[in-house]
């Protein structure tokens, strides 16, 4: 016999915006919010099967609001101090690249560490960038990079990245377990 499932605080909203679908995340309180677009599925059957289906994330965002609140997580550096502290990294990694034309932008981001942009011919770095240790740096810089020769997370990209971060999936895997608190 399987024990009762035990489900973390919830909470549903409706918004007929979400037709037909949904949204879940999980707030800094610990509690899961869901967002439901078909008035019919607005119900306690219906959310807790789909913290069900996403335990593993729920679990993760739980996880990482604990390591939040146990660790000092210091203030989010200002665009001159971040850039200052980047930029000399960047400039390297670009010449070793050999995409000296590259530039760097650095901006406040709640969701992600980095971006490309072929348009503009920038990388987009999260300030809290500045904050990690060198190898992650350098880790998250490459791989912006690479993005420039191959826009998804297939193979060749990985092989492009591994020549210039060969610890690529250690300093992947820190990234999200250690430090995806700051973002
Ligand atoms: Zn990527």
């Amino acid at each position: 016999m399987n024990p009762a499932p035990e489900y973390p605080d919830y909470i549903i909203h409706f918004d007929r915006k979400f037709r037909g679908g949904y949204r879940l995340g999980v707030t800094r309180e610990n509690r899961v919010e869901i967002i439901i677009g078909d008035r019919k599925n607005e119900n306690q059957e219906f959310a807790e099967g789909l913290i069900r289906k996403h335990r593993r994330f729920v679990n993760r965002r739980l996880r990482l609001n604990e390591a939040r609140g146990s660790r000092e997580i210091p203030p989010e550096p200002d665009r001159r101090t971040a850039l200052r502290k980047l930029t000399p990294i960047f400039e390297a990694i670009t010449q070793e690249m050999g995409m000296p034309l590259w530039k760097l932008t650095v901006r406040r981001a709640n969701t992600r560490w980095g971006s490309c942009s072929h348009h503009t011919r920038r990388i987009m770095l999260n300030l809290r960038a500045a904050q990690l240790p060198p190898e992650l740096t350098r880790y998250l810089i490459v791989h912006e990079l690479a993005h420039i020769h191959h826009r998804g997370h297939g193979p060749d990209f990985w092989t492009l990245v591994e020549r210039f971060d060969p610890e690529y999936k250690r300093h992947r895997k820190i990234l999200r377990e250690e430090y995806g608190a700051l973002l």
